[in-house]
């Protein structure tokens, strides 16, 4: 299993969900974390979930310093609107993978 950090694609994608650990409802914020096992989307964690794995295994998972990173070089999701949305992934499939990318390099 690992965790991959994601970047809110368009603003509406900020709604409450339910965590794949713990499975408490929560709202996600901008950066995101997806739990992935056996290259299967297993689903969204809590950031509290996500934090705890990363100071349980630092080595494996992202770190609260990573996230605390991320949030700050991710302040708002890629896209305002639906609209801005469509402009922009048009004919483009692979477009909505990239800007939901993180990249801490
Ligand atoms: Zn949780």
């Amino acid at each position: 299993m690992r965790i991959e950090l994601q970047r809110a694609v368009i603003h509406g994608d900020l709604h409450p969900r339910d965590c794949a650990i713990c499975e408490r409802h929560f709202e996600p914020g901008v950066v995101q974390s997806l739990m992935i096992g056996d290259e299967v989307r297993e689903g969204y964690v809590c950031r509290e979930c996500a934090l705890n794995l990363g100071r349980q295994n630092p080595w494996k998972f992202p770190t609260p310093e990573e996230y605390e990173e991320a949030d700050r070089r991710y302040p708002s999701s890629t896209f305002t609107t639906e609209e801005e949305y469509d402009a922009a992934v048009k004919g483009d499939p692979h477009a909505e993978y990239r800007a939901s990318l993180v990249s801490l390099a």
